[in-house]
C-alpha cells in the first residue's frame, strides 16, 4: 500500500498537548502511515525574537528538538525530523514540502496546521506550490474563526470533505478536521513558566521536567 505521510511544521517552543492530540486524531481519522514533526529553524535575523546570538539560537533549537523527541517517544507513528534545523536557513514550508515530494513521489502528503495558520496561509511564500504538492489538514483551534474573505475564498476553491478525494490524489485539497480542540498554546506555557506557575497537564510530564531541569522560559 502507498504510504500516506503527514508533516507537522511549527516552532514547538515547547510542544504541547494541543499539538500532540490534534496530530494523533488526524493520524487515526485519516489513516496516515506516519506523521513527521518538523521544528522550524529560528533564524537569528528574524525580528521580534528574544534570541539574540547564534549560541542562544542553537541552544533553543536543541531544546525544542529534544522536547519533541521526549514528547513523541511513546507513539510509533510519530517521528521528529531535523531537516529544517540542519538547513540553517529561514524555514520556508515550500522547501520542506518539495523535499518530501522528491523523496515520496507517489505518496499523498498531508501538511497539518491549526486554524490560526490557515488564516494567514495565502501570505505564505509560494502557497499555491505548497498546495499543489500536498493536502492541508486543518485543526480547529478555540478562539479562531473563518470570517475573512480570503480564507473563505480559499476554502471555496480547495476544500473537500471526502476522504476518498484526499487519498486518491497526491495533494491539492484542504480538509477541516474537527476533534478535541484544546485551548493550549506554547506562548501560554512560556508565560506560566515565567510566572512560576504550574504547566502540568498542558504538556507531557517529560517536557515539563525538561523545562524545569534546563530552566527554560524564565526571562
Ligand atoms: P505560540 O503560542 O508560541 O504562537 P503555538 O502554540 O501556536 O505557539 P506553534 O508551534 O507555533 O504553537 O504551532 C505549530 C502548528 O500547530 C501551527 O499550525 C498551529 O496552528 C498548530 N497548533 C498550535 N496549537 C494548537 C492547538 N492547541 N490545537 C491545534 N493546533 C495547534
Amino acid at each position: 500500500m502507498t504510504p500516506s505521510i503527514g508533516i507537522f511544521g511549527g516552532s514547538f517552543n515547547p510542544v504541547h498537548h494541543g499539538h500532540l492530540r490534534s496530530a494523533l486524531d488526524i493520524c487515526q481519522d485519516l489513516n496516515l502511515t506516519k506523521i513527521t514533526f518538523m521544528p522550524t529553524f529560528v533564524s537569528p535575523h528574524k525580528s521580534g525574537k528574544q534570541l539574540i546570538n547564534n549560541d542562544s539560537v542553537q541552544r533553543n533549537n536543541e531544546h525544542r528538538f529534544n522536547m519533541l523527541k521526549l514528547a513523541i517517544s511513546d507513539c510509533v507513528k510519530f517521528e521528529v525530523s531535523d531537516y529544517e534545523m540542519t538547513r540553517k536557513d529561514i524555514s520556508f514550508t515550500i522547501n520542506t514540502i518539495e523535499h518530501f515530494r522528491n523523496k515520496h513521489p507517489n505518496s499523498p502528503l498531508f501538511f497539518l496546521m491549526g486554524l490560526d495558520s490557515l488564516l494567514s496561509f495565502t501570505r505564505w511564500h509560494r502557497w499555491q506550490d505548497i498546495l499543489s504538492h500536498c493536502h492541508l489538514v486543518v485543526s480547529h483551534r478555540p478562539g479562531y474563526d473563518i470570517s475573512d474573505e480570503q480564507t473563505t475564498q480559499l476554502l471555496n476553491t480547495y476544500q473537500t470533505t471526502s476522504m476518498q478525494d484526499l487519498h486518491s490524489s497526491l495533494g491539492g485539497a484542504i480538509y477541516l478536521h474537527q476533534a478535541h480542540p484544546l485551548q493550549i498554546s506554547s506562548s501560554n506555557i512560556r508565560e506560566l513558566t515565567n510566572k512560576a506557575q504550574a504547566i502540568s497537564y498542558l504538556t507531557p510530564p517529560a517536557v515539563e521536567n525538561y523545562i524545569k531541569k534546563h530552566q527554560l522560559y524564565l526571562s
